[in-house]
C-alpha cells in the first residue's frame, strides 16, 4: 500500500483520492472534495476539509494522512519584488521556489539589474506572477556555470512536492488561479526530463486541480535528448525551452559535459521533428559566459543553428558568483549578441535578471542561507 513518502493527499490525483476514501467505505464523491479542498482550496490541515464529516477527518488522521504541504522555512525578498522561499519538505531537506510578480516567461524586459530594497507589490496591484519550481532536490546535470550542479543530486522530488511548492507560494501570496493569472516555469533546482513521471504528475494536478492551464507553464531541460521525444507525445503538456547554452559541440560539451552523451545533432534533431502546436514556439535560452561563448562569431553560428526551427531565443547573461570560473559579459557584449540573431531572423530576447540580490536568478538556486 501507500509508503511513508506517499502519505501526503498532495500528490494524489481524483481517481486515487477516490479510491482511498472508497477504502474507507465513504462514498465516492468524497474523492472529489478531498481532491478539491487539497488543490484548489490548498487547505493546510486535515481540520480544514469542512466538506468532509468531522469522524471521517479524524479517520484519515489516524490513517497517517497529512495535506502534505511544505513549510515555508525561509522566505528571501528582493528589491525588484522577486521572492525566494526556502521549502522545508517532510525528510526536514530543503529545495527552493521563486516568486516573480509581474513576471512574464523570461522573454521580455532590457536586462536591467535589479534595484534597491523596497516592498513588494501588494496583492491588491496583481496583474500576473511567475512561480519557479524545483524538480529535484539538487541536480545531477553538471552545468559548469550553474550553482545548482555544485550541489549534485539528492532525491527526485515526488509529484505532490513539486505541486506542493506551488500551492504554498500561492497561499502565501494570497493568489487565486485562475481569477488571477499565474505562471509556471520548471526552471527550479533539477533537471525536470531526469524525473520525468513525477514532473507529468504534478502538470496533471496543476491542470485538473489547481486550474492552471498548460499553456501557462514552460519546461526547460538540459537536453535529454529521449525524453524530449517523450514529452512530444504527452496529450496535455507545459511549452518547452531547451538550454543550448553553446553554438557548437566543442563549446557545449566544454559547458554542458552532458553534451557528450547527446550531442548537438541529436538535440537539434529532436528539436525539429517536436510536434508544436498552432501558434506554438520553442524557446532555446543561452547563457552568456564572457569570453567562452559570446562573440558574434557564436551568435552567427547559434543562428545557423536554430534556423528554420519555430522558436525563439532568451538570452541569460551570465549569473555569477565566487564559486564560478565564469565572468558576466558587458550589456552592451549582449545587446551586439542579440542584434546579430535578430539580424539573422531569429526572436531573440533579454532574459531580465530577477532576484539577483537574494541568490534568486537563474542557475543561482542553492540553497543559500545567508
Ligand atoms: N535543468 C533545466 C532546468 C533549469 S532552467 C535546464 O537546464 O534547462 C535554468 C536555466 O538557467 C537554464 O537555461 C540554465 O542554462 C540557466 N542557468 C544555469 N546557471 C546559470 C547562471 N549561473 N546564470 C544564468 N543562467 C544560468
Amino acid at each position: 500500500m501507500h509508503t511513508l513518502q506517499s502519505n501526503s493527499l498532495l500528490g494524489l490525483t481524483a481517481q486515487e483520492l477516490t479510491g482511498l476514501v472508497m477504502d474507507s467505505g465513504q462514498p465516492a464523491y468524497r474523492g472529489q472534495q478531498l481532491f478539491d479542498a487539497v488543490y484548489r482550496q490548498r487547505i493546510e490541515t486535515l481540520e480544514q476539509i469542512s466538506s468532509l464529516p468531522r469522524e471521517y477527518r479524524a479517520l484519515l488522521g489516524e490513517q497517517g494522512w497529512r495535506v502534505g504541504l511544505p513549510a515555508i522555512a525561509r522566505k528571501f525578498v528582493s528589491g525588484d519584488g522577486t521572492v525566494r522561499y526556502l521549502m522545508q519538505l517532510a525528510d526536514a531537506e530543503t529545495v527552493e521556489t521563486v516568486w516573480m510578480p509581474e513576471g512574464d516567461e523570461g522573454e521580455t524586459g532590457e536586462g536591467s539589474e535589479a534595484g534597491d530594497e523596497m516592498e513588494a507589490p501588494a496583492a491588491a496591484t496583481f496583474r500576473r506572477a511567475t512561480v519557479c519550481v524545483s524538480s529535484q532536490m539538487g541536480c545531477a546535470v553538471n552545468c559548469r556555470f550553474c550553482f545548482t550542479a555544485l550541489l549534485g543530486v539528492k532525491r527526485n522530488l515526488s509529484a505532490g512536492e513539486i505541486v506542493g511548492q506551488i500551492a504554498a507560494v500561492l497561499r502565501d501570496q494570497g493568489v487565486q488561479p485562475p481569477m488571477q493569472r499565474v505562471n509556471i516555469v520548471f526552471m527550479g533546482m533539477g533537471e525536470p526530463f531526469l524525473n520525468y513521471e513525477n514532473f507529468m504528475k504534478s502538470v496533471q494536478l496543476l491542470v485538473e486541480g489547481v486550474g492552471i492551464p498548460e499553456a501557462r507553464m514552460t519546461v526547460s531541460t538540459a537536453g535529454i535528448v529521449p525524453r524530449i521525444v517523450d514529452f512530444g507525445r504527452e496529450a496535455v503538456r507545459p511549452k518547452l525551452a531547451i538550454s543550448l547554452n553553446a553554438s557548437n559541440d566543442a563549446l557545449r560539451s566544454e559547458v554542458m559535459p552532458l553534451n557528450r552523451k547527446w550531442n548537438l545533432q541529436e538535440l537539434m534533431a529532436a528539436a525539429r521533428s517536436f510536434p508544436l502546436r498552432a501558434r506554438e514556439r520553442l524557446t532555446f535560452e543561452y547563457v552568456l559566459l564572457e569570453g567562452v561563448n559570446d562573440r558574434p562569431e557564436n551568435a552567427r553560428e547559434l543562428a545557423e543553428l536554430v534556423r528554420g526551427v519555430r522558436a525563439k531565443v532568451n538570452l541569460i547573461a551570465l549569473n555569477s558568483g565566487a564559486e564560478l570560473s565564469y565572468r558576466t559579459p558587458t550589456q552592451e557584449r549582449v545587446g551586439e549578441f542579440q542584434r546579430v540573431l535578430v539580424a539573422a531572423g531569429i526572436p531573440t530576447f533579454v532574459r531580465r535578471p530577477r532576484g539577483r540580490d537574494i541568490f534568486a536568478a537563474c542557475g543561482q538556486l542553492k540553497r543559500t542561507v545567508q
